[in-house]
């Protein structure tokens, strides 16, 4: 009898949470360098949020498409959280009160490949100069990258830049002259110079610059902390702050920066982290 009762407790305790919030993961883990979907289910909330503790990013949830209550938010893992366990603090606001809930994500290590390649070495040990450039490119870029525009600047479903074969995925290990330099940034496509290349999604240009390695370089801002890059081009065909429609041409494909030879680099941020950009796509996709 007492077992019993203490069960219908337990059972009216769960129905009771289970009421009033859910918090859930569109997949229970990622690989690194993968995004995933963390929906959010609530009535009369106001201001949902997350933190990821383990790289104190801050990310808002957004309302999910002719969905009530529903919000979601992309988590995204760096290529370098592996075989982590990324705990994830919510908080939204209900009757006044600033509420808390916690959730963890599990990331395993993707099965990326390793490649060997052979530039030439003055592009490898960088003079003061060239490494001074590398630094500004870099951090403007990160100043990008930090920028969040709160608008889902989109509508349809995401588009590849072109149609055409892969050379190089995303996430091969680089080595350099025997000494492992990081990973592939983004997914090569196949690109002889001067094929046309087209914008993945609406949004608004915000940076066209010749860069030391990505040669010349487009970033487009999607909103919702959302960008796409497309790098090594031979002519731009948008300028900054142009505002850009799906399926546009905005440049043609070349062999600019630090290349072997002409293909078109596609990468992919969301919410400042690097990450797979044909993954996040199949998401945002199934939005
Ligand atoms: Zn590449």
């Amino acid at each position: 009898m007492i077992k019993k009762s203490i069960l219908l407790t337990l059972v009216i305790f769960i129905n009771l949470f289970a009421n009033q919030t859910k918090l859930y993961f569109n997949k229970n883990s990622i690989s690194n360098a993968q995004t995933a979907v963390l929906y959010l289910e609530a009535k009369d909330i106001t201001n949902p949020k997350l933190t990821i503790l383990e790289n104190k990013i801050n990310i808002n949830f957004h309302k999910l498409n002719g969905k009530k209550n529903i919000y979601y938010a992309l988590v995204p893992s760096s290529y370098y959280d592996i075989n982590k366990k990324l705990k994830i603090i919510v908080s939204y606001t209900k009757n006044n009160k600033k509420l808390f809930d916690s959730i963890y994500l599990n990331v395993k290590e993707g099965t990326y490949k390793s490649e060997i390649i052979k530039v030439k070495s003055s592009k490898v040990t960088l003079n003061k100069r060239t490494k001074k450039r590398t630094k500004t490119e870099y951090s403007n870029a990160m100043k990008i990258y930090h920028t969040f525009t709160p608008k889902k600047l989109w509508k349809d479903k995401f588009i590849l830049p072109l149609n055409s074969p892969i050379t190089s995925a995303f996430g091969t290990k680089r080595v350099y002259n025997n000494t492992l330099k990081g990973y592939h940034s983004g997914t090569d496509f196949k690109a002889k110079v001067g094929t046309k290349i087209i914008a993945a999604n609406d949004g608004i240009v915000v940076l066209t610059k010749n860069r030391f390695y990505a040669g010349n370089s487009i970033i487009i801002d999607h909103g919702q902390g959302i960008y796409t890059c497309y790098y090594h081009l031979s002519k731009f065909l948008v300028t900054k702050n142009q505002r850009v429609k799906r399926g546009q041409v905005i440049a043609l494909s070349g062999k600019t920066g630090r290349v072997t030879g002409p293909h078109l680099h596609f990468s992919a941020r969301v919410n400042s982290v690097q990450v797979d950009p044909l993954q996040l796509i199949e998401i945002l996709n199934n939005l």
